[in-house]
Parts: C-alpha cells; structure tokens; sequence
C-alpha cells in the first residue's frame, strides 16, 4: 500500500548491492516532447542533488515512449540544458533503449497469468472503471481468457494485424483496491508512429505505467524522485516490479513547482507560438530553461532558486520575483557596469574645448578589482539619459533641470545647466552646461551615467535594438478563472516586449565583448553564435546580455572598437531593484 516500504526480495537486494556497490542511483525522465522549463530546473536539482550529497550518481534517461511528439531536437535541446544548469549525467540512455526488454517481460508477465489482451474501447473500459458516476467496478470479458489466447494475441499486436484503437495489453492487477492505479493498467498499445530513435520498428509501445518502474529497475535506481501526481502510481509501480521478480527501487514524491505570471506546460506553450504571442518557446519571456538562458539568466541563479525551494512534499507557484532575486544576487557578483543611454540626450559642456579628451578610468564593479577597470574618453560632448533631465524641476528633484547642478559617474566635477536648446519643432535638441570647478558648488546629492561623444575612441558604442521584457501575463495565476474570466490567453499582455532604438553605452561594453572574444570559452561561444555569457549592469537601468540574434561574426568581435556591419540586440535580463517598472 502505498506509504509502506517496499518488501524487496533478500537475493535481489544482493544482485543489487553488487551491481551498484550500494551507492546511490537517481535518474532524471524527461520526455523529449519540448523544452525543459523553470519547474525541471527543481526536478534536475532534486534528482543531481540527492545523488551527490550521498555521493551517487544521476542518469538522464529520456522517457520517449510516445513516439508522435518526441523529437530529437527536444533531445539535444535537454542534454545541453542539463549541462548548462552545471550537471553531468553518469549515464544518458533511453527507455526506447529498453523495448527489447520490456516486450520480453510482457510476454514474462502474460505467461505468469499477469497481463491479458483486451479488446475493449476506450469508453467501455471507462464504464468498468466505475464511469463517470463511479458505479460498481467490473471486470472485462477479456480478463478471465487464457494465458495461450493472450500471449498469440499479444504476438498479433506486434506483428501489426491490428489497427490502434483494437486491442491493448492490461495488467492484470487488483479491481477491489481502493486506488485506480490498480484497476487493470494499459501495458502496451497500438501505434503506427515513427519512433525518432526506433523508426518504424515497432507498431506497439509500453505505457508509462509499464515502462517507468521497470528501467529505474534495469539500471538500479536506488530513489526513484518523481513528483506528487505519481503518488497514486507508487503502487502500481511496486506491483510490477513484484509481479515480475525484479529489483525494486523506492518511490519517493516531491511537490512541483511552478512560478507566478505565467504558463509552463507545453501545450500551452504551443498555444501561444501557434498565436505569435511569443516569438518561439525560447521566447526570453517564458519560463522554459532555454528561454531563461537566452534572456541572460545565469545558470547559478536558477540553481540558488530551486535549492531554497528545497524538496517540498507540496506542489507550490512561488512568486517569480524571488526567481528574480537570486538573478539579481548572481549579476550582482560576475555583471560588469558600464554606461548607457537607453534614450540619449546631448549635453555640450560649453566650458571646455572642442578638442578636450581626458581618459577616466572606471572599475567594473565599485570597491571591487576583481572584474577589472575600464577607461573611458571624457569630452566636450556627453550623452545622458532623458530619463535624467527634466525641463522643470521639483524640490525632491536632484537630477538635471535648467540652473540644477548634478554629478557625473566617475567624474570629480560637477556639470550646471546653463540652456537648453531646441530643435525646429521645439523638442530638447540638447543641453547646454556648465562644467564646475572643483570646490566650486556643493557636493552634488545625485550622479547620473554619460557617455562621450568621441567616435575616435569608438564612444558611444551603438545599440542596435534593446530589448525590455515585462510580464507576459498581467495577473499572478492566469489560469485562475475568478480573477481571468476570459481564459488565460485573454491575460497575455501583448505590449510586453518594448523594443528601443538608438540607445547607446560606453566604451566599456565592446571592451567586455572584446576580451570573452579573446578567451577559449568565448571563442567557441562566439563560434557558435551565442553571446549570452555577456552580461553587464548598465548603471541605473538594469542587467543585460546579447541576444542570440545580434550578429557578430568572431573576427568581428576582436576589433579595437565596434565594426559598422555588427548588429547588437540586447536582452534585458532583469531590472536592478525587485520594484522597478521599467
Ligand atoms: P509537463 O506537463 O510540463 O510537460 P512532465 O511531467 O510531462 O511536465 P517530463 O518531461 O515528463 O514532464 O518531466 C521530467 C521530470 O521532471 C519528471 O520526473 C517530472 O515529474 C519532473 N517535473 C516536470 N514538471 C515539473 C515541475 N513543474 N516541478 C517539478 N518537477 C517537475
Ligand atoms: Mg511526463
Ligand atoms: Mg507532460
């Protein structure tokens, strides 16, 4: 029953102490039938986690028996999302892998008088079940039929003579148990599908009821993690593993995961690229592992996120902003800061001349040397951002207006507004300062970023296309239909992504960009075309990286300064604090 531990046969125990040496095996099952999402990431860290802090081993097995949305780029896509969370799998196998096996321990389990061709459709099996309205259990007429009848029945389903839908192989398990998991399970169906790995070998392919419990077995998992909706399945599982004498491995359930403000499954994730909601399930607005990754999140925080989950029993949808925390905590550590405009306003200083180049040496990270320092032309013309000027002041306000003095990043001296210029239509074109002498105001009460105009030094770098992402559901749990009515495709907030142009930032970001080039692991990142280990602070607005659509061939990326033909798209990964809108 299940809560009970499992009795396990003295002989099988020993076959399975010597097969394993006692250590510990878990196994991460994906289905390779989409990406890998945030809730994975908990399952991934649970089942690596526990092998290594009793210092076992993890197999990443894909649990591919149902053929028809199985794809190998889903494959290729989950092993090197293992990888990038920083986990090597001991063994990477299939359970197609098994389906030799298996079908021999069919035909094992009919012979024992354990399992029997049904004829039965879906709906009649549903009406022994007890239907809908949970009336009395029966069995059905193929249960009782001989063992010979079965086994030449079961040889038919394989040899193709049925079409899906005819005939199926049932366990033949307990119908007065309380637990459905018992009631006569589906071992094997019909199909005619193309198998991505097996083709069309096979017409019949075990279930997960079938399948599951017996690969943990064939590679000695010793703790079967898997979560809460299989805990019903925990008899079943044992019942199998004892039908058929073989090792038996431990059940233990853990609660999933889900986050606030979005969708994870993968049908609705096909729901929303189907509508062109999202550009695609790697969308940097979902919460699928490959779109976190290419929105710039680093592996160490989404690890850091599901180890303070820890392994809770309950399901629970935690608020995406404690993801985003231990986003901001990692960037904190390894983001270099450097300078930008995401909407640039001149500003000319009209006190110093038109040739004044001084360098301003700048640390990446303030009271820290360990990621370096950059140098930084300082000119008579700067850039700042609009978002720092303000054609009329507040009392509270301390950043730029007409006669307001405020602070550059870096810089020892104050700048003084002194006019404001503006273009034919009467907009700001740009302002007019004074740069103070020392001593010669007070202590300004705010700094703000700038950027030189100095093309000779290659400043400003140009940004091509930044990237803001908001949520893309407007409410914490679009599925609830007392706050969404409509449904939760009617909550996706379609002005979610925000795309700005002409922004602009400091020298510092192509030097970031210059030396990952210059390393090793840089150079086959670039290769690749991924530029997603770039990640900077741009001061006073937030994280970014590069998307995977910037172009920048590796010849490129070791130039002094920003070729003309690159194309650089931004992703914003997260803002600095946990309340900042934009
Ligand atoms: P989905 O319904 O989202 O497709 P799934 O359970 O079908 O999820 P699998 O590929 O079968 O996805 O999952 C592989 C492993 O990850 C299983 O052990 C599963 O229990 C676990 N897992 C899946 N989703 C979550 C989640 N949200 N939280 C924790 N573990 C999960
Ligand atoms: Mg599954
Ligand atoms: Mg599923």
């Amino acid at each position: 029953k299940p809560g009970e531990n499992p009795q396990i046969k003295p002989e099988l125990v020993a076959e399975h102490l010597e097969a394993t040496g006692g250590g510990v095996i878990t196994r991460f099952p994906p289905e390779p039938n989409g990406y890998l999402h945030i809730g994975h990431a908990k399952a991934i860290n649970v089942n690596f986690g526990y092998a290594k802090v009793h210092g076992g081993v993890c197999n990443l097995r894909y649990d591919d028996t149902n053929p028809e949305g199985e794809e190998q780029e889903y494959v290729d896509s989950i092993l090197d999302t293992v990888r990038w969370l920083g986990f090597e799998p001991h063994q990477v196998i299939y359970s197609s892998d098994y389906f030799q096996r298996l079908y021999d321990l069919a035909v094992d389990l009919t012979r024992r008088g354990l399992a029997y061709v049904c004829h039965c459709t879906g709906d009649e099996i549903q009406q022994q079940r007890g239907g809908p309205e949970r009336g009395e259990r029966f069995a059905c007429p193929h249960r009782d039929r001989p063992v010979a009848e079965s086994l030449a029945e079961f040889q038919k389903m394989k040899d193709g003579k049925y079409a899906e839908g005819e005939a199926t192989l049932r366990m033949k398990m307990d119908l007065t148990d309380g637990n459905p998991q018992m009631w006569d399970l589906v071992a094997y169906r019909v199909l005619f599908a193309s198998h991505h790995r097996t083709g069309t070998e096979w017409c019949i392919y075990p279930t997960y009821d079938f399948t599951h419990c017996l690969c943990d077995s064939f590679e000695n998992i010793t703790h079967s993690l898997c979560t809460r909706e299989f805990y019903q399945s925990r008899q079943s599982y044992y019942w199998l593993c004892d039908a058929l004498e073989v090792y038996k491995p431990v059940q233990w359930e853990y609660g999933r995961l889900n986050v606030t403000n979005t969708v994870l499954s993968k049908r609705n994730l096909k729901v929303l690229c189907q509508k062109g909601l999202v550009s695609g399930q790697d969308d940097p607005r979902l919460y699928t592992l490959p779109a976190l990754r290419r929105r710039g999140v680093p592996p160490q925080a989404i690890n850091a996120f599901a180890r303070e989950l820890g392994v809770t029993a309950a399901d629970s949808t935690i608020e995406v902003v404690r993801l985003e925390n231990h986003i901001r905590d990692s960037l904190n550590e390894i983001a270099p800061r450097i300078m930008a405009a995401l909407k640039p306003i001149k500003v000319v200083l009209e006190n110093l001349p038109a040739d004044h180049l001084e360098e301003i040496e700048l640390l990446y990270r303030p009271r820290d040397e360990a990621l370096g320092k950059h140098s930084v032309p300082f000119t008579r013309t700067l850039y700042i951002d609009a978002s720092d000027f303000r054609e009329v002041a507040s009392a509270d306000y301390y950043r730029l207006a007409p006669g307001k003095t405020v602070g550059l990043n870096g810089v020892a001296r104050p700048i003084t507004c002194t006019a404001v210029r503006r273009d034919a239509a009467g907009a700001v074109a740009e302002l007019v300062c004074r740069y103070e002498n020392e001593g010669a105001c007070a202590k300004p009460s705010a700094y703000i970023q700038w950027v030189a105009d100095c093309p000779a030094r290659g400043s400003p770098v140009r940004l091509d296309e930044v990237r803001i992402y908001n949520p893309l559901f407007k409410h914490a749990n679009p599925k609830d239909k007392s706050v969404v009515p409509d449904g939760w495709l009617s909550d996706v907030d379609v002005d979610s992504l925000e795309t700005v142009h002409g922004a602009i930032a400091d020298v510092g970001f192509w030097d970031v960009i210059r030396r990952h080039a210059e390393t090793d692991a840089g150079k086959a990142e670039l290769a690749k075309g991924s530029f997603e280990a770039v990640r900077v602070q741009f001061m006073r607005i937030g994280y970014f990286t590069l998307d995977k659509d910037t172009v920048l061939p590796l010849a490129a990326a070791l130039e002094r300064t920003r070729p003309e033909a690159a194309r650089l798209v931004l992703n914003r990964i997260v803002t600095l604090k946990e309340d900042a809108k934009k």
